[in-house]
């Protein structure tokens, strides 16, 4: 089974009460890494951790402004290495780096199907809606290899268990099926992020992504297989990605796709984040740099007017778009 070199990994599993406090402790394994898969083919430059988790159905701190309880995220770090992504300082945590370790070391719970249908048939479990997508891409490159999603959907199905999956990834039309029929079952929401169609900031921002346009197509794939699906329009990059003209051309390619809706969501940069996401501005973008240390300074989030004002950019945005797409007074 094992592919490429066996190099002992040490991950700092038992010693991260971060995790704990940031709801991620479900990470703790029974034996720690079990195998080290270093990838061939078109999985090429990725290396596989594989761990079995203690438990998979994860339970967001009470403080968290998320509007979810309960998560699930087979895998950790992220291919498609988004130089914004808030998830890399994760990643520090298990002693790897939140840098080239974050996009091509992941972190996979070999046992996450077992472990989610066992979990949903305890007696303890409730049956609240789960979210998926909320620390790393489900749907990233290794899904290709291991299916875990997919398993995980299944059985989230088959117990008619709500969920909900946020993604960039258009692997995630390989389960349409799947979806489709765990939504006859039970509220299933689907929702794709797509930041930019500006086809350069894509490149330089999400270099491991599929083709923004690839995602809207997605967007109307979903939704015309009846799981209702809507867009993300994140993160908003101040310089880079927030032109009104940008903004419009998102949002009318959205109404378009038939996005249930369109949200809109400011760059924010928490700290560890902040400093790997400047460093690559310093060098991809140096003329921006002192206004984002203005605008910034040491917080993670912009002024709330400024999401205000995005919001309701993006609102009229939508409405026009909407009119223009359907003027009788369609969806
Ligand atoms: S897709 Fe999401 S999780 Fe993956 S690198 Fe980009 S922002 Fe991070």
């Amino acid at each position: 089974m094992q592919e490429g070199g066996s190099r002992p990994v040490a991950l700092r599993w038992r010693l991260v009460e971060e995790e704990e406090r940031c709801g991620q402790g479900e990470l703790f394994p029974e034996r720690g890494v079990l195998d080290r898969h270093v990838g061939t083919g078109e999985y090429r430059g990725l290396e596989f951790l594989h761990v079995r988790a203690k438990r998979v159905i994860n339970r967001v701190p009470a403080s968290s402004r998320m509007p979810f309880r309960w998560t699930i995220n087979p895998y950790r770090g992220c291919s498609h290495a988004c130089t914004y992504c808030f998830a890399r300082p994760s990643h520090e945590w298990l002693g790897l780096g939140m840098g080239e370790d974050f996009e091509r070391r992941i972190v996979v719970k070999v046992n996450a199907v077992e472990r989610t249908r066992a979990e949903l048939a305890s007696r303890r479990w409730a049956g609240e809606p789960i979210a998926m997508g909320t620390n790393t891409d489900p749907y990233q490159r290794a899904e290709g290899k291991y299916r875990l999603t997919r398993g995980i959907v299944e059985a989230l199905a088959e117990a008619a268990n709500p969920f909900s999956i946020l993604t960039k990834s258009t692997l995630i039309l390989g389960d349409l099926e799947r979806l489709a029929e765990a939504s006859r079952r039970t509220a299933v929401r689907v929702n794709l992020s797509i930041g930019t169609l500006d086809e350069g900031v894509w490149r330089e921002t999400e270099p491991g992504t599929p083709h923004p346009c690839q995602r809207l197509a997605a967007v109307r794939r979903i939704n015309e297989a009846g799981i209702p699906c809507g867009v993300l329009l994140a993160p908003v990059i101040p310089g880079l990605s927030d032109r009104p003209e940008q903004l419009e051309e998102v949002v009318t390619g959205c109404v378009e796709a038939g996005a249930v809706s369109i949200s809109p969501i400011l760059l924010h940069l928490r700290p560890g984040v902040r400093e790997h996401y400047l460093a690559w501005l310093a060098g991809a973008h140096p003329e921006l740099l002192a206004a984002y240390q203005a605008a910034y300074g040491g917080r993670a989030y912009l002024p709330s007017r400024d999401q205000a004002a995005l919001t309701g950019l993006v609102g009229r945005l939508e409405r026009s778009a909407r009119r223009r797409a359907w003027p009788s007074g369609g969806p």
